[in-house]
């Protein structure tokens, strides 16, 4: 479950074989580690000249303040900055009206690629495309979408290169300085955010709140997180708790004993349950509210592949992983929705697939369900929405796990590359855009679904 091939092509000797040639050289990802700081190095905030982008400079105040966590070193031009090392680029399009006005603002994005520090990141704050824009103002919009995903593939060194995409909310326009735009911006400036590259993220509206303490977000607040015996879900039960959640964690009981283990590590509770049991949500909740007085957090983890060419597909085959993945997932989830203990700003996150985006060979009733948790995060947000509530999705693309270690290994080790970071990913990497979802600064993102897979060219 380890990947060597990082570690030798980023050794001395080894390195410059692997240079020499030609293979692909992938760079060792900055994770997130407490107390270090949020980026490596100043940031510039590009979009119009100090005064005539309002938005910029309202976004550059921000990250002066030290509101996201450090009072960071902000630039608005690079000009006279030849020997500064970028930590990030923040490039604000949200006042666009008309593709000339891109012009600008990218070309003097593309001045500073090359003096891009290792980890560093490149997000843009943009508009959504709407069918009732102008057709420049759609045209400018759904053109920044292009650049981001562009720009993400010709990163290097660790860097990644992310958008935040504000829509029309029913309280008016979404402004730069929303909960959530600001909670999102943290979270793509952060190590945290290593594997996630090339996304766009949609906040739709003013809710949610930036924490008190970016350290310790979900203060607080109790979780539950399923299949969390092993892998992912593991390392976000251990997320959550580090982030200040009490947490409840649900596995199958054969996988009691690592259950119980990964219990005690982060001081939660252990719940023996098949999530496909007909009253497993109430289970859920008279656990979470009995042990640590109520539930605020439901990440649906467990999941289960049994791959097979459709041709092939025996109707078991088909029917246990629909049964895993998405129906027990909506069965909990209606029972949620009618508890009187779920409605203190609830979340909702589900753990979708790339294969649920991009489909995969062998894997139609994996997709059919991963594909379903994105279309049922997009319909139960809206039911959540009353109570401050929100449901997400994140779709890991190829995550270093015992799921994927029984991959052949030359199929592995092409999955594992076939990326603009050239890597897999971690579970931490997962495990943290769960808990970005889980906190009080993603009230503003409701129904979407966030990659983590380092922009994986096919399904995984
Ligand atoms: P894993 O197989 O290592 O762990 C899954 C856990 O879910 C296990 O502990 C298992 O016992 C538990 N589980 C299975 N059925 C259950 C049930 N009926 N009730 C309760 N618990 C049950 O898997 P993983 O790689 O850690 O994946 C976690 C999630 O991420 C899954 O939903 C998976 O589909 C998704 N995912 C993983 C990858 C990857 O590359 N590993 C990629 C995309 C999506």
């Amino acid at each position: 479950m380890s990947d060597k091939y990082i570690s030798l092509v980023n050794g001395g000797v080894t390195g410059n074989l692997a240079k020499k040639l030609g293979l692909p050289r992938p760079s060792v990802l900055r994770r997130q580690v407490t107390g270090a700081p949020l980026v490596t190095g100043p940031v510039l905030v590009l979009g119009g000249t100090v005064g005539s982008g309002k938005d910029a400079d309202a976004v550059a105040q921000i990250l002066v303040s030290g509101e996201l966590g450090d009072a960071l070193d902000v630039r608005r031009s690079a000009d006279g900055a030849s020997s500064v090392r970028w930590g990030a680029v923040v490039v604000v399009l949200s006042e666009a009206v008309h593709p000339d006005d891109l012009s600008a603002p990218v070309r003097e994005l593309g001045g500073v690629l090359r003096a891009l520090a290792p980890g560093a990141r490149v997000v843009t704050i943009s508009r959504a495309a709407l069918a009732d824009d102008a057709p420049a103002v759609a045209a400018v919009r759904q053109g920044i979408d292009g650049i981001v995903r562009s720009v993400a593939k010709e990163l290097r060194g660790g860097a990644t290169g992310n958008g935040i995409v504000l829509t029309s909310a029913t309280d008016g326009e979404v402004p730069v300085t929303a909960p959530s735009v600001l909670g999102a911006l943290q979270f793509f400036l952060s190590a945290k955010s290593a594997f996630v590259d090339g996304q766009l993220l949609t906040v739709s509206s003013s809710g949610g709140t930036t924490p008190a303490s970016w350290d310790r977000p979900l203060e607080g607040r109790v979780a539950v997180v399923t299949g969390a015996a092993r892998g992912i879900g593991a390392a976000i039960a251990t997320t959550l708790a580090r982030d200040g959640a009490k947490v409840v964690v649900v596995d199958v009981p054969a996988a009691g004993e690592s259950l119980a283990t990964v219990a005690n590590q982060i001081r939660g509770t252990a719940l023996q349950l098949d999530i496909t049991a007909p009253d497993a949500g109430a289970k859920i909740i008279d656990h979470a509210v009995a042990r640590h007085g109520g539930i605020d957090i439901v990440v649906h983890n467990a999941g289960i592949t049994r791959d097979k060419l459709l041709a092939n597909m025996k109707p078991e085959t088909w029917d246990s992983v629909l049964a895993v993945n998405i129906a027990a997932q909506l069965r909990i989830n209606e029972t949620l929705l009618a508890s009187p203990a779920f409605v203190d700003q609830p979340r909702i996150v589900s753990l979708a697939s790339t294969s649920g985006i991009a489909g995969n060979r062998g894997q139609t009733n994996y997709a059919a369900s991963k594909g379903g948790v994105i279309g049922m995060v997009r319909a139960t947000g809206p039911l959540m929405a009353a109570t401050g509530g929100v449901a997400n999705a994140v779709a890991p693309g190829f995550i270093e796990t015992e799921m994927t270690a029984r991959i052949p290994f030359a199929t592995r080790e092409v999955a594992r590359r076939l990326n603009s970071l050239q890597q897999a990913g971690l579970p931490v990497d997962v495990a943290e855009a769960v808990a970005f979802f889980a906190s009080p600064a993603a009230g503003g993102i409701n129904g979407t679904v966030l990659r983590v897979c380092g922009q994986n060219l096919v399904g995984a």
